[in-house]
């Protein structure tokens, strides 16, 4: 028993809960639970663009149609703008962060110039281009009025993190892992829109509720690591990690959006219990 364990499942407003959040949400419940600890919910609606208040109150409902409770007041980020500012500032006093004017097709433009393979996760990284930019460059730039994202500097990083011995975190299921983020590349800490990121606000959150135990699905394995080495660069606490699997649908493919017939509220819709549903994310899980 860990008394002081906390968990935490943190959705987004922008659709319907559906089996996989289920899954997700009752995984980091029973953790508590078997631990004699608490479950947090937080609300992860930094895209205001896509955040719904009929999404998160569904959310709500759906949850405690599963039979969940949560502690309240619930932690919703799009009131927490500030935090991330100052965690964002933390970063770029340490010289890691720079601005990337890049835009999308530019920024594949590129990858396909470098002759990257067209598929796996590598295609996808950042080649770097903004990172060489001089002062003046950038100055000239801004002053054109061009819009910028804020990307870390994953190399200058990891070695300032890496100062003391490597980072380490644990995975309840993998074990100790020694913290490698090369695979995420120089992720977007502020997008243009938001000022913030998924990344680095749920960082700044897991360690300022307290949370202990992070779970969450396999897809979200290689954010770990990067999570992993924002924590140490904030000094922040490292929660531990519990990878679980995702629940696919009949041809195996793992949810999303478009799975409008798995929802939760379509399911209760027609007719199922909420049993019935807690044991098909189950079975769909283990597929
Ligand atoms: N809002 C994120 C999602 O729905 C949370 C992931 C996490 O647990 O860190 O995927």
């Amino acid at each position: 028993m860990d008394a002081s364990a906390v968990t935490r499942f943190a959705p987004s407003p922008s659709g319907y809960l559906h089996l996989g959040h289920a899954y997700s949400a009752l995984f980091a419940a029973r953790a508590a639970a078997e631990a004699g600890g608490r479950f947090l919910l937080r609300i992860e609606d930094i895209d205001q663009g896509r955040a719904r208040p009929d999404f998160e109150a569904a959310i709500f409902e759906d949850l405690a149609w599963l039979g969940l409770t949560w502690e309240e007041p619930v932690l919703r980020q799009s009131e927490r703008m500030d935090l991330y500012r100052a965690a964002l500032e933390t970063l770029q006093r340490q010289g890691l962060v720079y601005p990337c004017f890049c835009t999308r097709k530019e920024i594949a433009a590129e990858i396909a110039r470098a002759g990257a393979a067209p598929h796996g996760p590598q295609a996808a990284l950042y080649p770097g281009t903004c990172r060489g930019l001089s002062e003046d460059e950038r100055e000239a730039r801004r002053a054109e009025g061009r819009s910028y994202a804020l990307r870390l500097d994953l190399a200058a990083a990891m070695a300032a993190a890496d100062a003391g011995g490597p980072l380490t975190w644990t995975d309840r299921e993998r074990g100790v892992q020694v913290c490698d983020p090369r695979g995420e590349g120089d992720v977007v800490l502020a997008r243009k829109d938001l000022g913030t990121s998924y990344h680095l606000s749920v960082v700044v959150d897991d360690a300022a509720q307290g949370v202990t135990l992070v779970t969450r699905g396999t897809d979200l394995f290689e954010a770990s690591h990067l999570h992993r080495l924002l924590q140490a660069l904030l000094g922040l606490p490292a929660p531990d990690y519990h990878h679980h699997r995702l629940v696919t649908d009949e041809a195996g493919k793992r949810l999303a959006k478009r799975h409008d017939s798995l929802t939760l509220r379509s399911l209760r819709d027609a007719g199922q219990s909420a049993a019935a549903v807690i044991a098909l994310a189950e079975q769909r899980a283990l597929a």
